[in-house]
């Protein structure tokens, strides 16, 4: 773009030349005003003298060349050049020339118009002196017609001398009057120029987003004015800004805080704002989104074809997503269109919401309910079997009765375990928030344990060692620590050797309070120790189902462990035995 001049360029020269052409003006016309006063007063003078020439030689009854010499002897003293000259041009007598040696002087302007009857001025170069002249012509008027001219003259030399100096004299003080005035202009305008730039620079500021400057401007009322109106103006559109910028961090926080995801998309299924969920669930957390078309982005023809339907609908809608990961993710999608701005553009709010949880849960509850039958079937068919053979009529033999009683019982004993189990499992869970603990001393729940389990241990001839290194005393659940040591330890017994032994390690540390119980049984298929923990999982159904579990043995464990804020691992090899580490910590 062009650079435009500033104010000072473009005011400041016109300015000058305004007030010099004033000058200019002003001193010609003193200078013609005064040259024409002299001239009037010079032309009246001359016409005085060239009259009275005429009038004398009117007077005299025959002008003759002898009454002309008299008549400029007359006048001659007056000291101005005069000339008679006759009716046909022809000079009669001239006070400072030989008439004789002049030309006729009847095509002269001035003789011209005395010969018409009429007093005739001309101003010119003398052909006699060579000097600038003025000329006066008065005709001699005898008995009612012209007899001659009298012509006075005088050099003009001196008057325009004088008009010269008078020139010279006016130069000086326009001159003054001119550099005053540039001065004063330049002044004047140097105070309005300052703080214009100044909010100039000020203004530029502004627009490339420095509000918080100010404008200190001194000059005339109306440049303050406008620079507290621009102070004023910087302020309210700050604080707008600042309002804005609030809201818009305030909406920022809430969506970066949200654990659902969310999608803004165009028309255009670009996208035009996501949440640091929603490139979670992606996987897309350092990778720019803005503008992106939503299926390049995220690659999912499913959640693209959603956002299709509406835009196309113009309805909310709700579809449920699977992205196909190393474990399948699934996510419920509400889709909702509205129109954002002043051009009420189109755009697709997407809220995303990952189910995995919940449907892994669901599938967990269904397959416990599933298992929960399972368990529950085999037990009950027997006793119902038995019950049905007895009731048809009792067997002979009484030993056979003794029999299907016995296995009736065992069956019933196995109901009753499971249905104990279960509501063990269940009171753990409802009391997973908050459950009872005591100071209690750790070798007595560990000697009542070893109690408990040492028939199971003396059928195979297992030995039960136990450490306890530490504190003895505890802030636990007394019976659930103990019900979570016994299930380890039964199971250590049921899938150990005959003969091998048992250990129970107790560390009760600052940090933790850590049982270990290991054995040197079958150990445990790399593949199944994940699932381990879970409800009713056994490595071998049929086997736990002889060995009288009910595969919650663990569960409980794991339940009671995490009522207590702890956790329970295990650590196995195949064919060389287990360790299972129960810890609780401290707090
Ligand atoms: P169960 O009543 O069948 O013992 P648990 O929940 O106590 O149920 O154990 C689940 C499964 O874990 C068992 O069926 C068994 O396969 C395996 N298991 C548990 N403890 C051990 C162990 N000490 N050694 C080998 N396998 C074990």
């Amino acid at each position: 773009m062009k650079r435009r001049r500033s104010l000072l360029y473009q005011v400041y020269p016109a300015y000058l030349v305004a007030i010099l052409i004033a000058l200019l003006m002003l001193s010609v016309a003193a200078d013609r005003v005064f040259r024409d006063t002299l001239y009037a007063e010079k032309e009246q003078e001359l016409q005085r003298i060239a009259s009275i020439g005429a009038t004398a030689l009117a007077l005299s009854s025959v002008p003759g060349e002898g009454e002309a010499e008299r008549v400029l002897q007359l006048l001659g003293g007056i000291g101005k050049r005069l000339t008679i000259i006759a009716i046909d041009g022809r000079v009669v007598a001239e006070t400072d020339h030989d008439p004789s040696g002049m030309t006729n002087h009847r095509d002269r302007p001035e003789v011209r118009g005395a010969l018409a009857g009429a007093p005739g001025i001309a101003v010119r170069q003398s052909s006699t002196t060579g000097e600038k002249t003025l000329y006066v012509a008065v005709p001699v008027v005898h008995a009612g017609s012209v007899s001659g001219v009298v012509r006075a003259a005088t050099s003009i030399e001196r008057l325009d001398h004088i008009s010269r100096e008078i020139r010279t004299a006016l130069v000086v003080p326009a001159g003054i009057i001119l550099l005053a005035a540039a001065l004063m202009t330049a002044i004047i305008i140097a105070r309005v120029h300052r703080p214009l730039t100044t909010i100039r620079d000020a203004a530029l500021r502004y627009a490339q987003g420095d509000l918080a400057h100010r404008i200190e401007a001194r000059g005339p009322e109306e440049i303050t004015a406008v620079a507290a109106t621009l102070n004023g103006m910087a302020e309210q559109l700050s604080a707008t800004i600042a309002g804005i910028r609030d809201q818009r961090n305030e909406l920022e926080a809430v969506l970066a805080s949200m654990v659902e995801g969310v999608i803004v998309v165009d028309a255009e299924r670009r996208i035009r704002a996501m949440n640091s969920a929603a490139q979670r669930l992606f996987g897309k957390e350092d990778v720019d989104f803005q503008g992106r078309s939503l299926i390049d982005h995220v690659r999912n023809t499913d959640l693209d074809r959603f956002a299709g339907e509406v835009l196309e609908t113009e309805t909310y809608a709700e579809q449920t997503i699977t992205l196909y990961r190393a474990a399948p993710v699934y996510i419920q999608v509400h889709g909702t269109l509205f129109r954002q701005g002043e051009e009420r553009e189109t755009r697709v709010l997407l809220v995303l919401n990952d189910i995995t949880r919940l449907k892994q849960l669901e599938v967990v509850r269904r397959d416990f309910v599933a298992n929960v039958s399972h368990e529950l079937k085999t037990p009950v068919t027997a006793i119902l079997g038995f019950v049905e053979t007895l009731r048809d009529g009792l067997p002979e033999d009484p030993r056979q009765a003794a029999r299907f009683l016995e296995i009736i019982s065992v069956h019933a004993n196995r109901l009753n375990l499971i249905i104990e189990d279960l509501l063990t499992l269940s009171r753990l869970e409802s009391a997973e928030a908050g459950i009872e603990v005591n100071e209690c001393p750790l070798d007595m729940v560990i000697n009542r344990v070893l109690e408990t389990c040492a028939d199971q241990a003396s059928q195979k001839n297992i030995r039960i060692r136990s450490h306890l290194e530490g504190d003895s005393i505890a802030r636990v659940n007394e019976n659930l620590l103990e019900q979570a040591l016994v299930n380890l330890v039964n199971n250590a017994i049921k899938y150990s050797g005959e003969g091998s032994t048992v250990e129970i390690i107790t560390r009760n540390d600052r940090d933790a309070l850590t049982f270990e119980v290991r054995d040197t049984g079958q150990g445990i298929p790399a593949g199944d120790v994940p699932r381990i923990f879970e409800r009713f999982f056994r490595v071998d159904r049929a086997r736990s189902r002889e060995l009288g579990g009910t595969g919650l043995g663990l569960a409980i464990v794991k339940h009671i462990a995490m009522a207590h804020g702890g956790e329970v691992t295990v650590e196995s090899t195949e064919g060389l035995g287990s360790t299972f580490r129960l810890r609780l910590p401290r707090t």
